[in-house]
């Protein structure tokens, strides 16, 4: 894996990025309408790490989310799980533009 330390500062433009709380418990996996398994029990923790390229390897999962809340409301640890799919967006937009003004 290799760790990019800029990645967490990048999600933080893009709003608060809060997955630190996160205690892997399932209930989002267990709630999503979509089943997205991978939000934000493994995405977040990989962005955390500064894994950036297995991060924007699931650029799917990530425009995926309904931020419908769901799993947000019903998180024990209060992760603010929409709004770090948000940011998540925010900087897949930013590299997509990154790229096609190259
Ligand atoms: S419900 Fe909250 S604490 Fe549990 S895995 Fe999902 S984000 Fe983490
Ligand atoms: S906000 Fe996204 S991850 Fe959470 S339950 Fe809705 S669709 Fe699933």
């Amino acid at each position: 894996m290799k760790v990019d330390t800029g990645f967490l500062e990048s999600l933080r433009l893009g709003g608060e990025f809060d997955a630190r709380l996160c205690m892997n418990c399932g209930t989002c996996t267990a709630l999503c309408p979509l089943g997205l398994e991978i939000l934000p029990r493994r995405l977040f923790r990989h962005a955390l790490l500064g894994d950036r390229e297995r991060v924007l390897g699931e650029s799917e999962a990530i425009f995926s989310c309904l931020l419908c809340r769901l799993c947000e409301a019903n998180c024990p640890a209060g992760v603010h799980i929409a709004e770090n799919v948000r940011s998540l967006r925010v900087v897949l937009n930013g590299e997509a533009r990154g790229l096609a003004e190259a």
